[in-house]
């Protein structure tokens, strides 16, 4: 029997070349969703990782941040939010917009998403230029959040994305 111990969950993750565009190799999480022993530990792992932030509550980035953040919030007893696509959310919302290589892009929380103060955790699958991240942080301060710290399944350190954020980052595998 294989203990969780010995699980290598860098063989969960799929890499795809050419996804969505031709040079972007893709790090596909969903083979490490799918088996339900390699999700079990991932999710153990990353709640050791975040639960000395002690957060309030979890700022999900859409989509696939929503998928780490929820569980984690069942398993850290704290809240969760999330961060959407402009256009997505009910009733009175609080916008960012932040610079792509070409063009730009917006996300979006419920204005009374967070209550000053709080102690924020933004979650996303993977960290690449850190660009996401960075408009996560901004937003949520503008909201008055305390963001104490960012999460991520993946972190693709030779693109140096952590040195766009000031606040504290942990990731669970880490590529080249
Ligand atoms: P960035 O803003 O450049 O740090 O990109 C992070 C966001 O884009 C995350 O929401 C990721 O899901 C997605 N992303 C960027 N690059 C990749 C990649 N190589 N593989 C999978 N997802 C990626």
């Amino acid at each position: 029997m294989t203990t969780h111990e010995e699980i290598d969950l860098k063989r969960y993750i799929r890499n795809i070349p050419d996804f969505p565009k031709p040079g972007i190799l893709f790090y596909d999480i969903s083979t490490l969703l799918r088996d339900a022993d390699a999700w079990q530990l991932a999710m153990g792992r990353v709640a050791r990782q975040v639960a000395p932030w002690q957060p309030d509550i979890l700022a999900a980035v859409e989509s696939r941040g929503f998928l780490t953040a929820a569980p984690l919030a069942d398993r850290l007893g704290c809240g969760l939010l999330m961060m959407r696509k402009p256009g997505k959310l009910p009733g009175e919302t609080i916008s960012h917009t932040y610079d792509l290589e070409y063009g730009s892009d917006t996300l979006q929380i419920q204005a009374d998403a967070v209550k000053p103060g709080q102690r924020v955790v933004v979650m996303d699958d993977l960290l690449a230029t850190g660009g996401t991240l960075a408009a996560s942080v901004a937003l949520l301060r503008k909201a008055g959040a305390n963001v104490v710290g960012a999460s991520l399944l993946v972190e693709l350190t030779g693109l140096g994305g952590r040195n766009k954020l000031d606040v504290p980052v942990k990731s669970l595998l880490s590529y080249e």
